[in-house]
């Protein structure tokens, strides 16, 4: 019986631990709080991350581990690897931590970027903000999500009010000036490598946020087959060259028919949560597969799939219930504001019949702001 670790016990390692029981595992979750929703279905230990007896007792009772939380301390994942295998590696998720580090790769790499800079002072911000103008977007180097630790300026005037908001993060996690991308299209492609270096991608998707926080997800996003071929070959050289094992996430923006990279997620992602309904095998299972060194599955898709987010608190399942494609996910999470409590995947075998689901499904639970830009794309 194989014991698979997972750092963090969001709805990330919920869905994890869901679809690795077919294969037959067992899981142990490790959070640093007791509520933690995978807590639900898998034994769990509550621990802070540089809690070394914690560790310990995780690292005893587990075969091989992996993160539901790209902000471990990379100390620990390193300690961790010391006495079990750890995918992806420290060295993948140190790189992914870091803005910097992981812009710096990007561009190594070839992957184009929106212009950076790294600030670490009140001049160092005056002096960027002359290099690469407004607007653009003031970011903690570390520990953001959601869109949390962001400033946005829109001329040289708000620079004193960015330096006010992140300015004392300066000297713990970090920061990063970044230019305004007016981005007409956000696309991320969710693929996988295993420990033999086979890679796999999902069919392209494209996202909508709201306030920093993703609302809605379409697969196959409705690009160009070179647009297409080129972000996987991005997300490819980019595996290739972590060495990477497991799923991971790369974001980028579409403007003109030019892609730049937003940002490596390196674990399972909230733009793949499709793929459970939507594709022959769904993220969660390969990167199971790939951290245990078994075959991966296909990633194609089984027809047109888009997922909405639920955030704050969980609409009426009933209206994606009726739905012959409808899928319904509840983390069994408590209400409360911006936090992801659940998703929907509705599924459809053209386009044109997921947008007629989508505006029934919209209209049902008044969440027609939500669906109109999906609707709006796949016309
Ligand atoms: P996540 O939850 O995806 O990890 P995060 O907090 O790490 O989010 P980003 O992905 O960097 O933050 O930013 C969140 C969103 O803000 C992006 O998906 C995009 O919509 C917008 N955004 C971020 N950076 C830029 C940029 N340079 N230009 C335009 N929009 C941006
Ligand atoms: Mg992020
Ligand atoms: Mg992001």
């Amino acid at each position: 019986m194989t014991t698979v670790g997972i750092l963090g016990g969001g709805q990330l390692a919920r869905m994890l631990a869901l679809s690795g029981a077919p294969l037959g595992l067992r899981f142990l979750v490790m959070d640093t709080v007791a509520d933690a929703c995978a807590g639900q279905f898998a034994p769990m230990i509550v621990g802070d991350w540089r809690d070394e007896r914690a560790l310990s007792e995780f690292a005893s009772k587990i075969d091989v581990a992996t993160f539901d939380f790209e902000n471990v301390p990379a100390e620990s994942a390193q300690w961790l690897a010391e006495r079990v295998p750890v995918f992806p590696s420290p060295r993948a998720l140190a790189v992914a931590q870091d803005r910097l580090a992981e812009k710096t790769l990007f561009r190594e790499l070839g992957i184009p970027v929106p212009p950076f800079s790294a600030i670490d002072s009140r001049e160092g911000l005056d002096a960027a903000l002359a290099t690469i103008g407004t607007p653009c977007i003031l970011k903690t180097r570390r520990l953001g999500y959601d869109g949390k630790g962001q400033f946005r300026l829109k001329s040289l005037a708000d620079a004193d009010a960015a330096w006010d908001a992140l300015g004392g993060q300066a000297r713990t996690v970090g920061l990063i000036l970044e230019g305004f991308v007016a981005f007409d299209k956000e696309v991320s492609v969710v693929g996988v490598r295993g420990r033999d270096g086979e890679f796999r991608a999902w069919p392209l998707t494209q996202n909508w946020h709201v306030d920093g926080v993703l609302s809605a997800s379409l697969a196959p996003a409705p690009v160009s087959q070179e647009l297409e071929d080129k972000a996987i070959a991005h997300a490819r050289a980019l595996a290739d060259a972590l060495d990477y094992v497991g799923v991971f996430a790369l974001e980028l923006f579409c403007r003109d028919g030019e892609l730049l990279a937003n940002e490596l997620a390196p674990r399972v992602h909230n733009s793949g949560h499709w793929t459970i309904e939507g594709s022959e095998t769904s993220q969660f299972q390969n990167h199971l597969r790939a951290v245990l060194g078994l075959p991966l599955g296909a990633t194609r898709m089984v027809g047109e799939a888009c997922m909405l987010n639920w955030i704050g608190t969980m609409p009426d399942p009933n209206a994606v219930l009726a739905e012959p494609g409808g899928h319904w996910h509840d983390y069994g999470k408590e209400a409360r504001a911006g936090r992801k409590v659940g998703h929907a995947t509705l599924r459809a075998n053209t386009p044109q019949e997921l947008a007629q689901t989508l505006a029934r499904v919209g209209k049902k639970l008044g969440r027609e702001s939500q669906v109109e830009p999906v609707i709006a794309a796949l016309r």
